[in-house]
């Protein structure tokens, strides 16, 4: 969880919405890292989850990720839940809960659906103190500027 906050720190640094994800094989080794890219991307599509998830499958080989885990510091979004399905990933740990935009506890709450393929294990609220003042902190500045 360490990393992501990290990976979260490095997007806000680079203008981004500070959200950081990490992907972890069995073991504990790290697959792949990443934060938010869409400003420097131009792609609203580039969440950390997306770009993580994407780089793990890429390192590993495969399209699965049933033993890993990913690490988010917000709790994923509907599009991000959704990849998360089709990556099969095994858990979902999460810092700060998104009642506006979040689509796992929230929204549509993807994995709660009948039909829903794959139920990754999901745990929410881990650091999320600091997780939510670091998004608070964000915006509040770009608020001011
Ligand atoms: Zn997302």
């Amino acid at each position: 969880m360490s990393l992501a906050f990290a990976e979260a720190r490095a997007a806000a640094s680079r203008g981004e919405v500070p959200v950081g994800a990490v992907v972890v094989g069995p073991g504990g080794t790290v697959l792949a890292r990443a934060g938010n890219r869409t400003e420097e991307l131009h792609d609203p599509s580039a969440h950390a989850e997306m770009l993580a998830l994407r780089e793990a499958v890429r390192v590993r080989g495969g399209q699965r990720l049933a033993d890993c885990a990913l690490y988010v510091t917000l709790e994923p979004c509907p599009m991000c839940a959704g990849a998360a399905v089709h990556f099969r990933i095994g858990r979902i740990l999460f810092g700060a809960y998104d009642p506006k935009g979040g689509g796992v506890e929230h929204g549509p709450r993807l994995f709660a659906r009948p039909g829903c393929l794959h139920r990754p294990e999901t745990i929410g609220g881990l650091r999320e103190r600091e997780a939510q003042a670091m998004l608070r902190a964000f915006f509040g500045a770009r608020r001011m500027s």
